[in-house]
């Protein structure tokens, strides 16, 4: 940073870890806000120092990362992802891609970057891993297993179709090989997980088969993979960070772009993010559902129909009071087939709900009117409960 902060106000100086620091206990069970902040981050109340952690990115997000550690004193968990796979595609010879304005641009000095950034562990920066692009998956293989540290997480940014009957049986076995802990983040536009019906299943399967994985960048999918022995996972802040799209495509919102963002609010009840547009309509006729979490106190939620960053930022303290409470009811189930009991059932109460409130505010199921019940949340309510 430029500025030379005024000696009467430095901050103590930010506590870094080195490579010989395993990343493995320092993650274990947590999930992680993926944030991206702008400019300057601020504390997260709603985040548990106990169960969760910041994963920065986005443009600068080494920089901010250090802002968090060094202005604003955040101790807790921290990953920087600096996301070359927006713009970058992982090729058989080079599937890594060193920062190019760095230095020395090797693997290892951005590894060693993020710690001096106040990374808690380090991810490596692998580009993008498209369809059935086997040689590229098996170059992150490679490249991988020559990391010599403790402290590295190998990210696989890889298209959803990477979990395709097809291809499922491929990427397990390369994670498996994999001698480090791995962070999946899953490319897409829209929900991934609706992709192909056996989606989940399969993302199920990954990560009851390969130890130490991790899901990062992705929404509820985070809380699925914990209950099935992910190290830990990461939810977006927003709906552009709960998953990721190719370099070359550009996100598609449904809408026909441009105009005022509203922000997206995880439904209590229903389990599911819905926009803030959409309550406003659905509960135009009806009594609004209400949210009790420590941010809205009561507060309606068709009341977020504004594109201020207020508003914004207690939407995102909504949804974050929200998930974090289901990861710590998560975290009270001892591992294995009772907390997956729990996620189920809890799974398919949501479900049931669904036809409830459409019925109580009196409209059907359909897209337009009501509330459909996703893909995936479906799949995790019904999928068996394996021990
Ligand atoms: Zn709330």
């Amino acid at each position: 940073m430029s500025n030379a902060p005024d000696p009467r106000r430095r901050p103590p100086a930010v506590k870094t870890l080195d490579h010989t620091v395993a990343a493995v206990p320092l993650l274990q069970g947590r999930v992680l806000l993926h944030e991206h902040t702008q400019p300057i981050p601020g504390p997260r109340p709603a985040l548990d120092d106990d169960l969760g952690g910041v994963v920065m990115t986005g443009a600068n997000a080494d920089t901010r990362a250090f802002q968090l550690r060094a202005d604003v004193g955040y101790q807790g968990t921290l990953l920087i992802d600096s996301a070359v796979y927006t713009t970058y595609t992982a090729t058989a010879e080079e599937p890594f891609m060193a920062p190019p304005d760095e230095l020395f641009g090797t693997v290892e000095h951005s590894l060693n970057f993020q710690k001096a950034r106040g990374a808690s562990a380090a991810l490596t920066p692998t580009g993008y891993i498209p369809p059935a692009s086997s040689r590229a998956l098996k170059a992150v293989l490679r490249e991988a297993n020559r990391i010599e540290r403790a402290d590295t997480l190998v990210s696989l940014p890889i298209h959803v179709t990477w979990l395709n009957r097809e291809n499922i049986g491929q990427l397990t076995e390369v994670c498996a090989r994999i001698r480090h802990p791995k962070a999946v983040i899953l490319f897409r536009q829209f929900d991934p997980l609706e992709q192909a019906k056996d989606v989940p299943s399969n993302l199920r399967r990954l990560f009851t088969e390969v130890e130490n994985m991790s899901l990062l960048r992705t929404d509820l999918a985070a809380l699925d993979v914990m209950a099935h022995g992910a190290l830990c996972a990461g939810i977006g802040v927003r709906s552009s960070l709960r998953h990721a799209i190719p370099p070359d495509d550009k996100a598609q919102t449904g809408k026909g772009g441009g105009g005022p963002t509203y922000p997206h609010i995880l439904m209590p009840q229903l389990m599911r993010f819905k926009g803030a547009e959409f309550l406003s309509k659905v509960y135009g006729n009806a009594d609004p559902a209400t949210c009790d979490c420590e941010e809205c106190d009561g507060r309606s939620l068709d009341s977020f129909f504004l594109s201020d960053g207020e508003t914004q930022r207690e939407a995102e303290n909504h949804n974050i009071y929200i998930w974090s409470e289901w990861v710590s009811n998560m975290a009270s189930y001892p591992a294995g087939t009772e907390r997956k009991t729990w996620w189920r059932d809890k799974c398919a109460a949501a479900v049931d709900r669904c036809a409830l409130e459409n019925q109580r505010i009196g409209v059907g199921a359909s897209p337009k009117s009501g509330f459909q019940v996703p893909a995936p949340l479906k799949a995790w309510a019904t999928l068996p409960v394996t021990p």
